[in-house]
């Protein structure tokens, strides 16, 4: 079976597309063009709103949105990705007055005029080779790509600070515009990620530490599968492990799991069962996250591979998030020699990553994408996995 990838593209190439998109559509060109990454995170799931630490890193999938000011102060906004755009004006720009897609795109432009900042009316296009709904953050990808253009447009030199203030206003953007719950993840890793690393990311105090994270110096790849399946109808898997995770810290007597000084003893002051085995899980991945950050630094990727294992049977045994496709992906990769596989995100679906010898990836995903078909799945989608650069100018 050949296996395609879904092509992360040439972004000179795709940035001079959309350019010559937009000056079609609009009769001058942008200003210019501004990309922003998708995402997976290597390990530390469902920590971050227990105060813990997670580990994404960029991926080479990016959204593209190019921009120009207008003399007047309507703002509109397309995409390749949808058939419908939106058009308001600045003043409409606020929580509840816009719907679909383009929240995601006004909800910035909203954020940043709530930091002070002031725009004239905009045109937006973007395009996008980041799946979108896969759990890899395609809505952080488009945030961040806008909010970088906005601060070209605003005249602001974009240093760590800025990139701050423009992560803030699009975790706003999401929440309180978009409605959907976001942890800041995803904007953090969108806005700074690096190529040849991934980003030690503390949910407590929000402190990044750059890892090095260069599989492919170890004749190794990161294969990054889609699952296409999405078994959460509502958002009641979250919130309940959310409200999970709250009784836990509760019963232990500390404001956050985070707070756990002792994790193997703690377990005991939690009587309830289920909560418990939440607990555990929270525990334990944080304890493998400080482990995956030093394992980084000493470049052994075989216990990488190793914290990958755990982390995966303890989110699908005591966190039960997992999924039949999930499982089947990290099932087969391991079968195929990965080093190690888990799921990634959110859970119920999206996708799952595994370590694999270079020379091994084509087979491993062909043999990923024969147990669906035999299964009667959707065919899954692959993605290069190599760690890449966070948001950033292309022209
Ligand atoms: P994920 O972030 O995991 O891909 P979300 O549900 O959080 O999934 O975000 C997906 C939504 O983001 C889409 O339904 C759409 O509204 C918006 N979106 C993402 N990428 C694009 C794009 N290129 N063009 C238009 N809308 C997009
Ligand atoms: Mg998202």
């Amino acid at each position: 079976m050949s296996i395609e990838h879904v092509a992360a593209g040439d972004p000179g190439e795709i940035s001079d597309a959309l350019t010559t998109r937009f000056t079609a559509l609009h009769g001058r060109a942008p200003v210019g063009v501004f990309a922003a990454p998708g995402r997976v995170n290597l390990i530390g799931e469902h920590v971050d709103y227990n105060d813990g630490s997670c580990l994404p890193m960029a991926l080479p999938h990016a959204t593209y949105a190019a921009l120009a000011v207008r003399d007047d102060d309507r703002v509109t906004v397309s995409s390749v990705q949808q058939e419908s755009g939106w058009a308001g004006t600045l003043g409409t720009l606020r929580p509840g007055r816009v719907d679909g897609w383009a929240t995601y795109v006004a909800g910035v432009v909203w954020a940043l005029q709530q930091e002070g900042w002031t725009f004239p009316g905009l045109d937006v296009a973007v395009d996008s080779r980041v799946p979108v709904g896969a759990g890899l953050s395609s809505s952080a990808a488009l945030e961040c790509s806008v909010a970088l253009g906005l601060a070209h447009v605003a005249g602001v030199e974009v240093d760590d600070e800025v990139r701050r203030t423009l992560v803030r206003a699009c975790i706003r953007a999401e929440v309180e515009v978009a409605g959907a719950p976001t942890g800041g993840m995803d904007q953090t890793v969108a806005m700074f990620g690096l190529a040849g690393h991934a980003l030690l990311l503390d949910c407590r105090d929000w402190t990044t530490t750059q890892l090095p994270w260069d599989p492919a110096a170890h004749d190794l790849e990161l294969l990054v599968v889609d699952t296409r399946a999405s078994h959460e109808l509502t958002d009641g898997g979250y919130a309940s492990r959310r409200a999970d995770c709250e009784e836990a810290a509760r019963a232990l007597g500390v404001s956050s799991l985070r707070e756990v000084e002792d994790r193997d003893g703690a377990l005991k002051g939690i009587s309830d069962e289920r909560v418990r085995r939440r607990a555990r899980h929270v525990l334990t991945e944080m304890t493998r996250v400080d482990e995956a950050a030093e394992v980084l630094r000493a470049g052994d990727y075989a216990a990488l591979g190793r914290l990958f294992e755990a982390s995966h049977e303890s989110m699908r045994d005591d966190f039960e998030i997992s999924c039949d496709e999930l499982d089947a992906v990290v099932d087969t990769c391991r079968a195929h020699g990965a080093l190690g596989a888990r799921m990634t995100g959110g859970g119920f679906g999206g996708s799952a990553i595994a370590l694999l010898p270079r020379a091994g990836v084509d087979a491993a995903a062909a043999a990923v994408a024969e147990t669906f078909a035999t299964r009667g799945w959707p065919a899954p989608g692959f993605l290069h996995g190599v760690p890449s650069d966070g948001a950033r100018r292309l022209r």
